[in-house]
């Protein structure tokens, strides 16, 4: 189900010390193991309660259960919308927040606002990154723990990881231990792993499956450290790169375009080829126009048109030497359509747009459309596919 809400709202009332749980849904129904889970009953199956869960979620406040003991919410708007296995966390007195969605692909565990760099395009505000309030580890472990083993794909993302330093690597030993089975994606500016000791203490830790996807925005770090605004970061996320690849870790590369970059595309496509030919592949994106990209639209936002041709010449370069090449966020019809098998649905569901004009394409069912953020810049034209 899209655009279901991630924050709810009602009567949240939890009784212990930390004033939060985190604990999974198990809806109308019960089942043995009680600890980590929250039961939500609605009114007609109320006669379902037993004592034991971490949490309940009443449809309206029962009159025939003693709450004075138990962790309770109830008279929550939207509360139908949670399903079986979703992962939650209830703060008393103010809201439930939806950490984990059953029925996504698309989840993702937010370790920290903060970066050590300032990218011209990110989708994040300065305010945001400049938030002193991170989600503190404890709960991010009990966050692992809850979501159940046999999730396909989880991505941990930030602000950059890597800041977390230790307790990113008892992040990753807990995903080792109770995601077996899962693949991870861990977003990164590859920065921090140009330090030998952290990166060696990384390897050790890292969950079976798993990669790490480093930006690139330049082949030298002039134009890169341009556009991280973080002197340096080009010689520390290469070498931080390297360090990976010289363990055994898998490397993708991620290239944004924007104003700055996009008449160098094919030169950032032969420095990976020549310098990185380990990376399991690359990755080129188009922007989201939030946050700092939204805030410095004049310098980064460049019509997908103007594109075309650079990214078709750096396409056929990666492809050519032999690189996994994938387009993410770029609409069909605003690219070459020699281009079209290497582009994928990769907008997350509740962010993306169609153009009116869209609904008479043929190829509406294979096009990811347009982040939420760019569908009303004015230059963006569609040629519905026919
Ligand atoms: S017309 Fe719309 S649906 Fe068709 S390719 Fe373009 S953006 Fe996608």
């Amino acid at each position: 189900m899209n655009n279901r809400p991630l924050i709810l709202r009602g009567n949240i009332n939890i009784k212990n010390m930390d004033g939060y749980i985190i604990g999974k849904i198990i809806k109308n129904k019960n089942i043995v193991d009680k600890e980590e889970y929250i039961q939500l009953l609605d009114d007609k199956n109320i006669n379902l309660f037993e004592e034991g869960y971490k949490g309940y979620i009443f449809e309206h406040e029962p009159q025939k259960i003693n709450l004075k003991e138990i962790n309770y919410c109830s008279n929550i708007k939207d509360y139908q919308t949670l399903l079986d296995y979703e992962v939650i966390e209830i703060i008393n007195k103010k809201v439930i927040r939806v950490l984990y969605r059953d029925d996504s692909e698309d989840n993702v565990i937010v370790v920290t606002n903060q970066c050590n760099s300032n990218c011209i395009m990110c989708p994040d505000s300065d305010a945001v990154r400049n938030t002193k309030e991170n989600p503190d580890i404890k709960k991010l472990l009990e966050q692992v723990r809850c979501i159940p083993n046999d999730t396909k794909h989880i991505t941990i993302t930030g602000g950059e990881p890597g800041l977390l330093r230790e307790n990113l690597i008892k992040l990753l030993e807990e995903c080792k231990k109770y995601l077996p089975n899962t693949e991870f994606l861990l977003l990164s500016n590859g920065r921090i792993f140009s330090n030998t000791d952290f990166t060696n203490k990384v390897k050790e830790s890292l969950p079976q499956y798993i990669r790490i996807a480093i930006p690139i925005y330049a082949d030298n770090e002039n134009l890169h450290d341009k556009i991280t605004r973080a002197k340096g970061s080009f010689k520390q996320t290469i070498v931080g790169i390297k360090k990976l690849i010289e363990r055994d870790v898998d490397i993708e590369i991620r290239i944004v375009v924007l104003k700055k970059n996009y008449q160098h595309l094919e030169d950032i496509a032969n420095f990976i080829v020549k310098e990185i030919p380990q990376a399991k592949m690359v990755n080129i994106m188009a922007l989201e126009m939030t946050g700092n990209a939204y805030k410095n639209r004049e310098q980064v936002w460049i019509n997908f048109d103007e594109v075309k041709e650079y990214l078709y010449r750096a396409c056929i370069t990666l492809i050519e030497s032999g690189m996994i090449t994938n387009l993410y966020n770029f609409p069909l019809c605003n690219l070459d359509e020699r281009l079209y098998s290497l582009a994928h649905k990769s907008i997350t569901d509740y962010k993306i747009r169609y153009k009116d004009q869209c609904e008479e394409c043929l190829a509406k069912g294979s096009c990811g459309g347009f982040f939420n953020s760019t569908i009303n810049f004015k230059d963006i034209e569609v040629k519905p596919i026919k």
